[in-house]
C-alpha cells in the first residue's frame, strides 16, 4: 500500500530541513554500504501515531535573488502539490511575512490538497509571541507555532497532518498487476522506453499545475498479463535548473521506487553509471525490491567483440550492492530487447515472490554451517538454531542464534549468497533478521 506523502514547503532558511530532520529523526536508515542515500535528506519515511508516511523537504538549493527565489518557491509549491497528500506551509516568525509566502500562499490556496500551516521559530512555549498574529494575514486560517529546534508545538502539528491522510486501504486490490518503476536520471529515455512499449507517441498529461501525477501510470497488458508502468519523466520539462531538475527528478524516483514491485533502473549507455544512478538503484536495494538493470541507448555504442560483458562487468561493479540484478542492453528507440525486459520482469517478479519451505531451508542452512563454520568470538561461537522464511517481497528470513552479536557482515554475506546459489532469488534483494531465543 502506497503511505501517504507529506511536503514541506517554504523559503529558504524558514527552518525546513531543521522540521525534516526532526520529524524523520532516527527512523532515516542509515545502511553504511548503501552509498549517496543518506548524503542528502530529503526524502524520508516517518511514523506518526502508528502510520507511516513519506516526508519530503522540497526546498534545497540556495536561491541568491528575491526573483529567484520566488520562482523556486513557486517550482516547490507546484512539486508539492503534483505529489503530496497533504502539505507543511512553513513561515518564519523571525522574518515574518514575505512577499514571496504570500505568493506561495495564493497558489497553495488554489490547490485541492489540504495545507498545514505552521510558523517556525516561536522557541519559548507560552502565549504567542504578538508578532505572530500577522501571519493571519495569509488568509490561510489558524496556523501552529512551532520551534523546530527544540522540538515544541510538533505534535500538534502532525495530529493536524494526520488528519487529513487519505483512509488506510485494506488488503491489495491490485494483486494481478506488476507494478514496474521506470527510473533513472533525466534524459535516459523512461519516456522513450514507455512509448516504445505503447508503440506509439503517448499523450503528454497536461502541465497544469495540480494535475496529478498519478495519471501517468500506464498500464499495459502483455500476453493476458497487467503490468502497471510507473513513469517518472513528466517532471523535467518544467524546470532549467541543472540541480533542480536532478533533485526533482530523485525525489520522483524514490516515490515510483515506493510504490513498485520491479525496478528498472535505466542507465545511459553512453555515460556508464553517474552518482544519481547510484543514488536512485541505492534507494531501490534498501526499499527491498527486485530490480533490473537496464542500459539504454544500446544502439549509440560501438561494438567489438566482448563489448556487452565488458560493459556488463564495469556496471555491477560500481553497483555492487546490487550484483544480484539482471543488467540488460536495450535500445528504447530501434526497441532491441523491450520483449527481453518483459520477460525478466516476469521473471524477478516470480522470484521476488519465491517461498521456500522451512526444512528445505534448513538442510541448506545446515549444510552451509557444515561447509564454514560460524563466526566466533572469545571462545564464543555463533549458534543459528534454524531459520525460516517470514515474507516475500522482498524474500526475508529469520535466523535464530544464540547470540547476535557474533554474527559478522561476512557471514551473513556467506548465508545470502548461499540462498543465492541454492534458491535463486535473482533480481531481489535478500533480507536477513536475527533473533535470539528469548527475544
Ligand atoms: P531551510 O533552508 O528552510 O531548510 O532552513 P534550515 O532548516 O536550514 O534552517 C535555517 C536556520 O534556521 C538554521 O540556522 C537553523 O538552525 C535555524 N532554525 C531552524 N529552526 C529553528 C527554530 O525552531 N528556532 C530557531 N531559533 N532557529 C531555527
Ligand atoms: P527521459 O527524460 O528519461 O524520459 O528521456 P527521453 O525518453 O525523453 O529521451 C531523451 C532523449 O534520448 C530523446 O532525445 C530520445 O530520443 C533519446 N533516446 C531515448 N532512448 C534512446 C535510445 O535507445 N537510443 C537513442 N539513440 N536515443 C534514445
Amino acid at each position: 500500500m502506497s503511505k501517504p506523502v507529506v511536503a514541506i514547503v517554504g523559503r529558504p532558511n524558514v527552518g525546513k530541513s531543521t522540521l525534516f530532520n526532526y520529524i524523520a529523526g532516527k527512523r532515516i536508515s542509515i545502511t553504511e554500504d548503501t552509498p549517496g542515500i543518506t548524503r542528502d535528506r530529503i526524502y524520508a519515511e516517518a511514523e506518526w501515531r502508528g502510520r507511516k508516511f513519506t516526508l519530503i523537504d522540497t526546498g534545497g538549493i540556495e536561491p541568491h535573488t528575491d526573483d529567484y527565489i520566488k520562482k523556486m518557491m513557486l517550482r516547490q509549491a507546484e512539486l508539492a502539490m503534483e505529489t503530496a497528500d497533504v502539505i507543511i506551509f512553513l513561515l518564519d516568525i523571525k522574518t515574518g511575512l514575505t512577499a514571496a509566502d504570500s505568493d506561495v500562499a495564493a497558489m497553495l490556496r488554489k490547490s485541492k490538497k489540504p495545507v498545514v500551516v505552521a510558523v517556525n521559530k516561536v522557541d519559548n512555549i507560552g502565549e504567542l509571541p504578538p508578532e505572530a498574529y500577522e501571519f493571519y494575514n495569509l488568509g490561510m486560517g489558524d496556523f501552529h507555532p512551532i520551534s523546530s529546534i527544540h522540538g515544541l508545538g510538533i505534535g500538534d502539528l502532525l495530529d493536524a497532518v494526520f488528519e487529513h491522510f487519505p483512509e488506510e486501504e485494506d488488503g491489495d486490490q491490485e494483486e494481478d498487476v506488476i507494478k514496474i518503476a521506470v527510473i533513472g536520471k533525466p534524459n535516459v529515455g523512461k519516456s522513450s522506453l514507455i512509448n516504445c512499449i505503447l508503440g506509439e507517441e503517448r499523450v503528454i498529461v497536461s502541465d497544469i499545475p495540480g494535475t496529478t501525477r498519478d495519471a501517468i501510470d500506464t498500464l499495459v497488458e502483455r500476453n493476458g498479463k497487467l503490468y502497471n508502468f510507473i513513469d517518472t519523466a513528466g517532471i523535467r520539462k518544467k524546470s532549467r535548473i541543472e540541480e533542480d531538475i536532478e533533485r526533482y527528478s530523485v525525489i520522483r524516483s524514490f516515490m515510483a521506487v515506493d510504490r513498485a514491485d520491479v525496478c528498472l533502473i535505466m542507465i545511459d549507455a553512453n555515460d556508464g553509471v553517474t552518482e544519481q544512478d547510484t543514488k536512485i538503484a541505492g534507494y531501490a536495494h534498501e526499499q527491498g525490491k527486485a530490480s533490473i538493470i537496464t542500459v539504454n541507448k544500446w544502439d549509440m555504442i560501438e561494438k567489438e567483440t566482448g563489448t556487452l560483458e565488458k560493459m556488463r562487468k564495469e556496471i555491477l561493479q560500481e553497483l555492487d550492492f546490487m550484483n544480484y540484478a539482471p543488467v540488460v542492453f536495450i535500445s528504447a528507440k530501434t526497441g532491441q530487447r523491450v520483449e527481453r525486459l518483459f520477460e525478466l520482469v516476469d521473471y524477478v517478479y516470480d522470484q521476488a515472490s519465491f517461498r521456500v519451505q522451512t526444512g528445505m531451508l534448513n538442510d541448506v542452512l545446515n549444510e552451509a554451517m557444515a561447509m564454514v563454520q560460524p563466526p566466533s568470538d572469545k571462545g564464543k561461537r555463533l549458534k543459528i538454531y534454524y531459520m525460516t522464511q517470514t515474507g516475500i517481497k522482498p524474500p526475508r528470513f529469520v535466523l535464530f542464534v544464540n547470540d547476535k552479536e557474533l554474527m559478522h557482515f561476512s557471514y551473513e554475506r556467506y548465508i545470502i549468497n548461499t540462498l543465492r546459489s541454492n534458491f535463486g532469488f535473482e533480481g531481489t534483494p535478500i533480507q536477513l533478521m536475527l533473533k535470539e531465543k528469548n527475544d
